[in-house]
C-alpha cells in the first residue's frame, strides 16, 4: 500500500481507524458504528472507518456555510486557478490515485488511470468554464431600463457517489462546483473511502497553499445510507448530486423534493447497441466487447442489451464467443489482464440469479457467467463475462444486473429496433452501428433513441467529458461534466435596471 503513503493518506488515521469526518479545518473520527471496506481484487480488508453520523453532520454544514461566504466572493479566475493547480497535483500522482482506485474498485490499472485522466481532463475544463460563466443581456420593453441576467454561486453543494466511478464523479462535480463558488461535501460510496480520502488529500495539499481559499470548500464525510439520508434531507444543501442505483436516486429524490431542494441524478443505465446488417462488423465487435465486458460490467454505460438484425446475429455471436474466449481475466493490477473482479459477493450473487432468471425465463447462456478460480487471487469474485441469447421482451432484460451479462436480442425492421430500444425504464445510453445515414440520423432524430447519450459507430461506455453525461426516465434526468452541465452549481438572477426619470410598468400596466 505504498500509493497510500505517497499520497498521504496513511496519516488520516488514529491507530487503525481513517478519520471520517474531514473538512480542512477538522478532523474527527466518525462517531458511528465501524465497518471495514474489502478489495475485491482478494477480499482483503484494506481500511477501517467508524460512519460519520447525521449529528457530525451539523457542525460540518456549520463550516460550509462560512466557507460559501468567502468562496462565493472570491474572483471566478481565482477559483479557476485552485482548480487548476488541483489537475496539476493530480497529475502528480496519476499513479498512486489509479493504484488506489484498483485496489478498492478493482479496476484494471489503464482503466483506473484513464478515470485520473477524466479527473484532470476536468480540470482544464473547469479552468476555462471560470472565465465563461456567462449571463445575458436581454432588451426591455420599457424606455430606460436595461435587463441582465446573471449567474450566482448556489452554496454548498453535497456529492453522494457510487463505488464504481469513485474519482471521475466526484471530479465532474467538484471541479465545476468549485469554479461556480460552491464548497463540495463529499460522501463517497461506503466501498470506495480511500478514493475519497486520497482526492481530499490532494485538493488540500493545493489549499494549504492558498491562504484565501477557505478550508472546508473541500470536504468528506464518510458513513452510510444513514449519512446520504440526513444530506439529502438538510437544507443546507441547495443541490444534491447523487450517483448510484435508481433505488437511491428515487429515495434521494423525494427527500430533496419534500424541502424543494434540487437533486441532481446519475443513476443505473440498461445500455443497448442495435447492429444493422449494413454494419462495420469488426469495429461493432471491438465496440461490443470493451462496452460489455471492460470494468467487469460494472460502468453505468456497460452495453447491457445487444439488439441485432436477424440476418448478422448468429455470425455475430460465434465472433463474440470467440473473443470473449480469449480476454484474459485476473487480478486488475497485472498487466495484459483485461477484466477485473466484481466488486463483492452480493454483486456475485446478483449475477448469478439474473442468469438463473434469464434460463426461466427462456434464455439460453451461449457463453460465461461461471466463477473463475484458477489463476486469480483467491477470495475476490472474478467472473466469465456472459452472453445470453433471450427475448427482447423477457424480464429480467427489462433490468440493471451491475455485472457482465449481455443479452442478444434480434429484431427485424428498424423502427422494431428502435422500439426494443426505447422499451426499457432506463435511459442513459445507446449506439448504433450502421453505414446506412438514414439509419444513423433516424436514430438521433426525436423518433429515435430516447437516451441522453445516442452514439453512431461508437459503443455505449467511455463518454468524454465535453459532453452533458446523463440519461433520462430512471437514469434520473441529471447531466453533469460538460456542455452548460456548470449551470447546475449556479442560481440564475434577473436583473432589471431603471436609468431613466419615469417608472413605466410592464404589459403598459397603468397604476396611479
Ligand atoms: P448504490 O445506490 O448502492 O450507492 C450509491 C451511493 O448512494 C452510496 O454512497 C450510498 O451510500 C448512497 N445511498 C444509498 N442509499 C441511499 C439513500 N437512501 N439516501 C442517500 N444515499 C444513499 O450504488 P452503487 O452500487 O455504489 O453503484 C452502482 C450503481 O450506480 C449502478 O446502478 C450504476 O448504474 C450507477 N451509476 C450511475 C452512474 C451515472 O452517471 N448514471 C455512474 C456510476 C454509477
Amino acid at each position: 500500500l505504498a500509493c497510500l503513503e505517497t499520497l498521504g493518506i496513511h496519516s488520516l488515521k488514529q491507530g487503525d481507524t481513517f478519520y471520517s469526518v474531514l473538512t480542512g479545518n477538522t478532523r474527527e473520527m466518525g462517531q458511528g458504528h465501524s465497518f471495514s471496506a474489502h478489495s475485491p481484487i482478494d477480499g482483503s480488508g484494506l481500511s477501517q472507518f467508524n460512519n460519520a453520523t447525521p449529528e457530525q453532520l451539523s457542525s460540518v454544514v456549520g463550516e460550509l456555510q462560512d466557507a460559501f461566504k468567502s468562496l462565493r466572493t472570491i474572483p471566478a479566475p481565482r477559483r479557476g486557478e485552485l482548480v487548476r493547480r488541483i489537475g496539476e497535483e493530480a497529475r502528480k500522482y496519476k499513479e498512486e490515485l489509479a493504484q488506489v482506485i484498483s485496489l478498492e474498485a478493482g479496476k484494471i490499472l489503464p482503466e483506473a488511470l484513464g478515470e485520473v485522466q477524466e479527473w484532470i481532463d476536468v480540470c482544464d475544463y473547469a479552468v476555462g468554464q471560470s472565465r465563461m460563466l456567462h449571463g445575458l443581456s436581454i432588451v426591455s420593453e420599457r424606455p430606460g431600463h436595461r435587463m441582465m441576467e446573471q449567474w450566482q454561486p448556489l452554496g454548498p453543494v453535497a456529492v453522494i457517489t457510487a463505488f464504481n466511478f469513485p474519482m471521475a464523479v466526484w471530479s465532474w462535480n467538484a471541479m465545476l462546483g468549485l469554479v461556480c463558488g460552491d464548497p463540495i461535501l463529499l460522501k463517497p460510496s461506503e466501498k470506495a473511502p480511500l478514493c475519497a480520502l486520497a482526492m481530499y488529500q490532494i485538493a488540500q495539499n493545493v489549499i494549504a497553499e492558498m491562504p484565501d481559499i477557505p478550508k472546508a470548500s473541500v470536504s468528506v464525510m464518510i458513513g452510510d445510507r444513514d449519512l446520504g439520508e440526513a444530506i439529502a434531507s438538510n437544507p443546507a444543501f441547495p443541490l444534491v448530486s447523487a450517483t448510484g442505483s435508481t433505488a437511491m436516486g428515487k429515495a434521494v429524490a423525494q427527500t430533496v423534493a419534500a424541502r424543494l431542494g434540487r437533486s441532481l441524478l446519475e443513476l443505473g443505465g440498461n445500455n443497448a447497441m442495435i447492429v444493422s446488417p449494413t454494419a462495420d462488423l469488426d469495429l461493432a465487435l471491438r465496440a461490443i466487447v470493451f462496452s460489455a465486458a471492460g470494468t467487469a460490467g460494472q460502468r453505468c454505460t456497460t452495453l447491457r442489451r445487444l439488439i441485432t438484425h436477424e440476418s448478422v446475429v448468429d455470425g455475430l455471436v460465434e465472433r463474440l464467443v470467440k473473443s470473449y474466449a480469449s480476454l484474459s481475466i485476473g487480478h486488475p493490477m497485472e498487466e495484459g489482464n483485461l477484466v477485473g473482479p466484481l466488486i463483492d459477493e452480493t454483486s456475485f450473487g446478483r449475477m448469478q440469479a439474473a442468469l438463473n432468471a434469464a434460463k426461466e425465463q427462456g434464455g439460453e447462456v451461449v457463453y460465461g457467467g461461471e466463477r473463475v478460480i484458477a489463476n486469480v487471487p483467491a477470495g475476490g469474485f472474478y467472473v466469465k463475462p456472459a452472453i445470453v441469447r433471450i427475448a427482447h421482451d423477457a424480464e429480467i432484460v427489462q433490468e440493471e444486473t451491475f455485472a457482465p451479462i449481455l443479452y442478444v436480442l434480434t429484431y427485424t425492421d428498424f423502427d422494431e429496433a428502435i422500439e426494443i430500444q426505447n422499451n426499457v425504464p432506463q435511459g442513459l445510453s445507446s449506439a448504433v452501428f450502421t453505414e446506412s445515414m438514414r439509419e444513423a440520423e433516424l436514430f438521433m432524430s426525436p423518433a429515435g433513441s430516447d437516451c441522453g447519450i445516442a452514439n453512431v459507430n461508437i459503443g455505449t461506455s467511455g463518454a468524454e467529458i465535453g459532453g452533458a453525461f446523463g440519461g433520462e426516465k430512471e437514469t434520473g434526468g441529471g447531466r453533469e461534466s460538460g456542455s452548460d452541465a456548470w449551470r447546475n452549481y449556479m442560481r440564475r438572477t434577473t436583473n432589471t435596471v431603471n436609468y431613466g426619470g419615469d417608472l413605466p410598468l410592464a404589459q403598459g400596466i397603468v397604476f396611479e
